[in-house]
């Protein structure tokens, strides 16, 4: 049975269409990456899941049950639904294992005394149950958070930028904790990003919206080397976007579409005094520099190689392609 169903969902506010017509099946315990830039209707589309909007068409089904269709329209707190927001809105004058379980209130007290115990074992925080929220870090407050959720064994987890606050460094190594933890457990979730880089280190599929609807749907590996148009190729990724003269310049066939995209790993060149291009920007990026070069055309396209291999701006090149990597047709 399908985690969640949307079946041509649509929401607006006003004169605003912020979720326009989405459709999508979540896997039983499959992960899903909504991602978009700033105001395409990611967040909308998690509170409609959750209950806190309403569609005005289409329905949402959890675990093979209707929650809202226009006519039905279950309760929050009777979805099974649990929510990590970025803020992770603990209650600050109760214990880490009082917040936990807060969301345990049908259960007896020995069975929540367990059901704390077992959670807050999971997200590793089992020695932290008699500190208050004040007293943990920002990333052991994000895995509190994240027990209080798991807690009562929803059928499906909605996080709304749940890294966000966090910073760079710890924000990788919780999300991988998080990502692990979900798995183990089974529990399918939706997890809103604005940031691909996370997308795709946190879904097993990606939904990229543009706005308030779906542009494609599909693994990491395909949104990222098999873009669906020119809109999720960019978004995703450094892009560069090429016709067959450029195509050409780099060595490679030419292409029945109009335009092919390359991403910076996918070119490489060797220096020679009578390259037809030139190095025009270098970047170091500390793993690699990305180099900017310029075809014959005036076309531009990024370039990354290893750190120790340093090329000077204004040197004279011959790009190729990289042996095992092929241009890739873009629709616009
Ligand atoms: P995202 O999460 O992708 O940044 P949102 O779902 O928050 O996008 O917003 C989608 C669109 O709907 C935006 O144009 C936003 O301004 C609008 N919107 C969202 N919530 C409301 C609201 N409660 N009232 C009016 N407009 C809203």
């Amino acid at each position: 049975m399908s985690a969640l169903t949307l079946t041509d969902v649509r929401r607006c506010f006003a004169s605003t269409v912020a979720v326009d017509g989405v459709s999508l099946e979540l896997g039983a315990h499959e992960l899903l990456a909504l991602v978009g830039p700033s105001g395409c209707g990611k967040s909308t589309l998690l509170r409609l899941v959750a209950g806190l909007h309403h569609v005005d068409s289409g329905s949402i089904s959890i675990a093979g049950t209707v929650v809202d269709d226009g006519r039905v329209a279950v309760a929050p707190e009777r979805r099974q639904v649990g929510l990590v927001f970025q803020e992770h809105a603990l209650f600050p004058h109760l214990t880490v294992a009082k917040n936990v379980a807060f969301g345990l209130r049908k259960m007896t007290p020995a069975a929540t005394r367990a059901r704390v115990t077992e959670s807050l074992e999971l997200v590793g925080l089992a020695a932290h149950a008699g500190r208050y929220p004040h007293e943990l870090s920002g990333g052991e407050r994000q895995r509190v958070a994240l027990a209080r959720a798991l807690a009562p064994r929803p059928a499906l987890m909605l996080l709304d930028e749940p890294f966000a606050s966090l910073d760079p460094n710890l924000r990788s190594q919780i999300r991988a904790d998080v990502v692990d933890i979900l798995h183990a457990e089974g529990t399918p979730g939706v997890f809103v990003t604005h940031d691909q880089a996370e997308a795709l280190a946190v879904g097993d599929r990606i939904a990229v919206m543009r706005a308030g609807a779906v542009e494609q749907l599909a693994t990491p590996e395909a949104v990222f080397h098999t873009p669906a148009n020119r809109f999720v190729a960019a978004f995703m990724g450094e892009a560069s976007f090429l016709d067959n003269t450029d195509l050409a310049a780099l060595g490679a066939a030419p292409l029945d579409a109009a335009t092919a995209m390359l991403r910076p790993d996918d070119i490489t060149f060797v220096e020679r005094p009578d390259g037809a291009a030139e190095v025009v920007h270098a970047e170091f990026r500390g793993s690699v520099w990305c180099y900017t070069l310029r075809l014959p055309s005036g076309t531009t396209v990024r370039s990354t190689r290893s750190h120790l291999r340093n090329t000077a701006v204004g040197a004279r090149v011959t790009p190729e392609l990289v042996p095992g990597h092929v241009p890739v047709p873009i629709s616009s």
